[in-house]
Order: structure tokens, then sequence, then C-alpha cells
């Protein structure tokens, strides 16, 4: 290694808190699909950064062109109107399911997903949430109260919060096969509501594809269907997090689509910026009117400083023009139908994956030691994930506690189709030098 990027190392384990995962390689450019580190290695990012920010591929031009042009006017205090702002809101209003018209801007997932809850509990008047096991929402007090107990340790039970098993038919909780298994884990949401709260639960939250916890999701529409009853039936907000699976990667605008769901309020984060921080949460108008309402002062108390920025709303409509003027669901789909097609043979071949799953440009393979009693093969996808990055591809590792079997990928809606196929003969190679 040569000195200078010693140095940088030790500067930044001396000075700089990470957040998951450390990794020493140091990445100085990029470009359409590719990041080049600071020995002069390429690599093909199939994460588009943290899980979908560089959806669009590095340095793509529109992006740029959106933030050199806002320059003079990064910011504005929230309170006025500004007009990036109000553009990208009724963009938004336009490709979100029906009667979601109204969008609150922040700067990460985590916040908006707050603002979803807060708007929850102020809309119905009541306090308890639902959340899945091994979501992941946001690293804030409030929020990892919905996530693995894991990843709360040492910080506060937060009264109400509770959460019911995901429809995870590989390992379904409760031993069934689908079909056949008549939703048991849709159905614990009543039960959970009658019989572990105080009939006070606020919100229902889910990832539509729980993302994370290695791309879980319903096998069929009737589990949404199940899921919005119940919730109808208690008077509950339904709000899908798809702060990974909006705008799109799923070959749908709203992975709600995919699953039939029909949602309250939406979150969205990571593409949305195109690596910028922008976040949006997307609801009802009369949800918005009761908790944002209009001029009064004592309603103004949930804004961030740099939410809805001029700068990051322009680079938002930025994104969402050019995402629809290339068709990047349509690229979604047929690269997502490459790469599960791909893997589904690697599946033939390799006896290490047990399950392959979509959908869109969003694949996950679970690593597995005996595909009759589904170990899990955590160390062996580690290795198989770190060749591939020595080799110049990177993947994704589910890094939950738990998890760690399941090696996903959500490259930019831009891959080509050679590069594409490099990412996964590497990724074959890897898993023959696995075993
Ligand atoms: N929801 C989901 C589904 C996520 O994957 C993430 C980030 N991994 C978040 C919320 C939190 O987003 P952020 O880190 O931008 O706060």
């Amino acid at each position: 290694m040569k000195p200078e990027v010693e140095k940088i190392i030790d500067k930044d384990r001396k000075y700089v808190i990470h957040g998951w995962g450390y990794s020493s390689t140091i990445f100085v450019e990029g470009r359409g699909t590719i990041v080049k580190d600071l020995q002069g290695r390429e690599y093909i990012d199939c994460m588009s950064g943290s899980a979908g920010p560089m959806s669009l591929g590095y340095a793509n031009p529109r992006v740029l062109e959106a933030v050199r042009k806002q320059m003079t006017l990064p910011h504005v205090f929230h309170g006025y109107v500004n007009i990036p702002r109000v553009e990208l809101a009724e963009k938004v209003a336009r490709i979100s399911p029906r009667g979601l018209t109204k969008s609150w801007f922040g700067c990460g997932g985590g916040d908006a997903n707050e603002t979803a809850l807060k708007a929850a509990m102020k809309y119905t008047k009541k306090k308890e949430v639902i959340s899945l096991y091994d979501a992941y929402h946001g690293m804030t007090i409030g929020l990892q109260a919905l996530m693995q107990p894991r990843l709360r340790e040492g910080l506060p039970i937060i009264p109400g919060f509770r959460q019911i098993p995901p429809a995870y038919c590989y390992r379904c909780y409760y031993g069934q096969d689908y079909p056949g298994c008549d939703y048991e884990c849709a159905r614990a949401l009543e039960t959970t509501i009658k019989h572990e709260t105080y009939g006070d639960v606020a919100a229902f939250i889910l990832e539509p594809i729980q993302g994370q916890a290695g791309h879980v999701y319903p096998p069929d529409q009737e589990y949404a269907k199940i899921v919005r009853e119940t919730c109808e039936k208690y008077g509950i907000v339904v709000v899908a997090d798809e702060v990974q699976t909006g705008f799109g990667r799923t070959g749908k605008m709203w992975a709600c689509e995919y699953i039939g769901l029909k949602p309250d309020i939406i979150t969205a984060g990571k593409i949305v910026g195109g690596g910028f921080p922008l976040s949006i949460a997307i609801m009802r108008d009369d949800i918005a009117e009761n908790v944002f309402r209009g001029q009064d002062p004592m309603f103004w108390w949930h804004s961030l400083t740099h939410g809805g920025a001029p700068f990051a709303c322009a680079i938002g409509s930025a994104v969402l023009d050019y995402m629809l003027e290339i068709g990047s669901m349509e690229l979604a789909e047929r690269m997502g139908e490459y790469f599960i097609r791909r893997c589904n043979e690697l599946k033939n071949k390799h006896q290490i994956i047990g399950d392959v799953r979509g959908p869109g440009l969003y694949t996950a393979l679970e690593l597995v030691k005996d595909r009759e009693t589904k170990e899990k093969a955590t160390d062996e996808a580690l290795k198989v994930v770190k060749n591939c990055f020595e080799r110049g591809v990177i993947f994704g590792l589910s890094l939950q506690a738990g998890i760690g079997n399941v090696i996903k990928t959500k490259p930019p809606f831009t891959i080509t189709q050679s590069e594409a196929k490099r990412a996964i003969d590497i990724l074959d190679d890897a898993l023959e030098n696995a075993k």
C-alpha cells in the first residue's frame, strides 16, 4: 500500500466514526456503473452505492447539470415557497398511487419514516406502531425500536412499538408451506392488534419487499389484501417504506404495486436524490392536512434545516425526468430478468444457493450449507462477496445479525449487458471457490 494511502486510512481511524461495516478501500471517482479507487482499480458497482443512490450511474450528466444550475440558491428557509420543491412535489404526486398527493421532503430514509409515523400518530390520535421482524427503517431511536432488537442494544424500548413476522416463505416463521398456509403471517397482524396492543395502533409500517432482511416479500397479492383489510378495520395507517424499492427499482414505480398493497403513506429515499441527500414522505391530503397545516405557527413543528432544499429538489426533479425518459422501469425489468435467469442457472450449478429472489433489478441469492436443513452459509457468503470485490465487482451482503447469508444486487438501471455478464461470471467463479 502506498504511504499516502496508509496516511489517509490512519487519519480515518483516528477522526471518523464509520456506520455499517468497514472497508479500507478509498473510492475517488465514478462514471456510469464503474467506481475507481485511489489505487486506480475499477469496480462494477452492483449496489448503486449504498443500496440505490447511484441508480442513474455515477457522474450522470443530468444530475450534474441540475446541481450546477441550482447552486446560486442551494438553500432557503423551509417556510418559503420554493420552486424546485413545488415542481418536484407535483411530479411525485403524478407518479404516486391514487390519493397520495402531498409530499414532505427530508434528507434520508430515516427522517421520512419518522415523519410518516408522526403523521400517522397525529392523524389517528393513537400511538402504537407495528412493524415486521428484521425490518430496516432508519437509525433514529424511534425507528430502531421497530427493527432488530440487536440493533437497539443499550437503547430504550419504545412502549407500544411491536413486531410481527414477515412473509418469508423460504423460511416460514409458522413452519407452513405456501400455498395452503392461509397467510398466517398476514393474519398475525390482527392477532397482535387484538392480543398485544391497547387498541391504540396508529400505523403498520412495512417494506413491501424487505431489503436488509434479504429481499423478503409475499408470494402473491392476498397478503396485502388481508393486511389492508385489517388496517381499515382498526383505523390504522399503512406506511410503505419504499426507501430501497421506490422509483422503479423492482420494474414498477412502487413495490406496493408489485405486492398489490394500497398504502396511505409511502416513504422514498436513496434513488430519489441521485446521490444527494433527499427523501420523501408522500401521503394522503387529509393525513397531511391534519399534521402540517397551512400558516398556523403551532403546526410548523416538523421540518429539517436542509429538508426540501432547492438544490436537492432540483436534483430530485432531474432524476425523475431522466428516469422516465430512459424508461428505467423497463430497463429494470429487462436487466432484472437477465440477472434472475443467470442466478437461476447458478442455482442449478451451485448447491450452496438455496433460493433466488427478485423482483426487477433487485436480486438476492440466499446461500445455505445444505438445501434440506437450510443451515445458513454465512461465512461462505462473506467469502464470495469479498472475493468478488477483490476481482472488481461490488455485491451487497445482508449485514443484520442472523441474516448474513444473502448476497444482493441492485445495480444502476443503466448497467450494460457486458457489465452485467462480467459481474455474474465473476460471481459464478467466486461461488465455485467458496466450497
Ligand atoms: N428504509 C429502508 C428500507 C432502508 O433500506 C434504509 C437504508 N438502508 C432506510 C429506510 C434508512 O434510510 P437512511 O439511511 O437514508 O436514513
